[in-house]
């Protein structure tokens, strides 16, 4: 077979199972061979029998020396980012419903790897977290599509000064790309939320649980508290069916702007600065009650080797939070930690349950917004848990 153009790169038995399995990395221990393969390069992929595998985005730096982006050999890149691009527009524009800010590529689950652009009404944010797509070439296609399709009123790069380091890429701040607007509102299940396009953490909101206060918001009812709180996602949806909501967060910059997201929406919401842990301790132990309680802390398990000590931070969490429900109260707990799975994070809650014997039924069981697409096949696109619990 002919592959004009494109260097390659000769992986593994075990890598190209991995590929053949639906998966779309390898790692660079399974690579036998990518002598003289630049940085970012597109590569063509051949297994030990050089047989063609397809076509991907070469990294010399990250764990992940490959990540798959065609079954096919591209010759011609600037078009397939392009058709990406177009294809990931027209998915949210199928399952995106009552919102004006979601993610609109969210690299491998868009077959974009590497790439992460969000939508904050008229603005775009964007994310660069590999060699390849750090590349004049790729960056001058991905705006220019973006442009071209969307019309933003400007496009802001968010830089993660740790990945770029880890990609040994050359250190950028974080800058507008586009246009020259940095603020502007937005609005998710009719709640409205102001944005600045270099504040914040992520690339501004967690729009990965837009729908999940939706479905909370259903269920909630008299006093609340919405721990880990951020900008107050969770505390201005629950506020509309709720007597009275408190949000906690740690970062007092995260509770001025859910102030000012409170008056925006006309609501009157308290936000208390604290360590949630601490707060939830003392407020149980003070005999507090609700009605409703939010958990969405950070992710506790960031690699598999403390995957021991985050449990038992969510199963401290869960504790205190189902001794404050009052009976026929709503728990919504969620784990944003890949390396905690499903099941894993139900049986931690589980284990809550029981030491304060509590009952809990399962309202829903949850996962992260449609315009963050689960690749089945690639088990890292799926990492966030939000179950809706009713305590008796
Ligand atoms: N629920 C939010 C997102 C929460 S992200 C939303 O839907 O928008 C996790 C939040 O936890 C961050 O805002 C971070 O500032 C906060 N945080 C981290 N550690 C904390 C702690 N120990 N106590 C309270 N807040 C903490």
């Amino acid at each position: 077979m002919d592959f004009p153009d494109l260097p390659l790169v000769k992986v593994s038995r075990r890598g190209a199972k991995r590929l053949k399995d639906g998966h779309v990395w390898v790692y660079r221990s399974d690579i036998v061979n990518a002598d003289g393969i630049a940085p970012g390069a597109l590569v063509g992929v051949l297994d030990e029998r050089e047989k063609f595998l397809g076509t991907a985005l070469y990294s010399s730096a990250s764990q992940i020396a490959i990540r798959m982006i065609s079954k096919d050999a591209v010759n011609d890149l600037d078009r397939l980012l392009r058709k990406r691009i177009l294809d990931s527009i027209a998915y949210r524009e199928r399952v995106v419903r009552d919102s004006d800010a979601y993610r609109i590529v969210f690299s491998e689950a868009d077959s974009l790897p590497g790439l992460i652009v969000d939508r904050y009404n008229d603005q775009l944010s964007l994310q660069v977290l590999t060699q390849a797509m750090d590349t004049e070439a790729v960056r001058r296609i991905i705006v220019s599509e973006l442009v071209e399709r969307l019309q933003p009123a400007a496009i802001a790069e968010r830089v993660d000064p740790r990945v770029r380091e880890l990609e040994q890429l050359p250190a950028r701040s974080s800058r507008l790309l586009e246009g020259e607007k940095r603020s502007t509102v937005f609005s998710m299940n009719g709640v409205r939320f102001h944005y600045e396009a270099f504040e914040g953490q992520k690339t501004g909101a967690f729009l990965d649980q837009r729908e999940n206060y939706a479905a909370s918001a259903q269920y909630a009812r008299g006093e609340a508290l919405d721990a880990f709180c951020y900008q107050g996602g969770f505390a201005l949806h629950l506020a509309e069916h709720c007597s009275k909501v408190t949000g906690v967060d740690s970062s007092r910059p995260a509770l001025e702007v859910a102030d000012r997201n409170a008056a925006l929406n006309g609501r009157e919401i308290e936000w208390i600065e604290a360590n949630a842990f601490d707060l939830l301790r003392d407020y149980a132990s003070a005999g507090q009650q609700y009605d409703t309680i939010v958990l969405d802390p950070p992710a506790f398990a960031k690699s598999k080797s403390n995957l021991g000590t985050a449990l038992r931070g969510y199963k401290e969490l869960n504790l205190r939070a189902l001794k404050m429900l009052r009976p026929g109260g709503i728990l919504v707990t969620c784990s944003c930690s890949y390396h905690v799975s499903a099941g894993e994070f139900l049986e931690v809650v589980a284990q809550a349950a029981r030491d304060t014997h509590r009952n809990l039924r399962i309202v829903e069981n949850r996962t992260q917004a449609k315009d963050h697409p689960v690749l089945l096949t690639v088990p890292e696109t799926a990492y966030l848990k939000c179950l809706v619990l009713e305590v008796s």
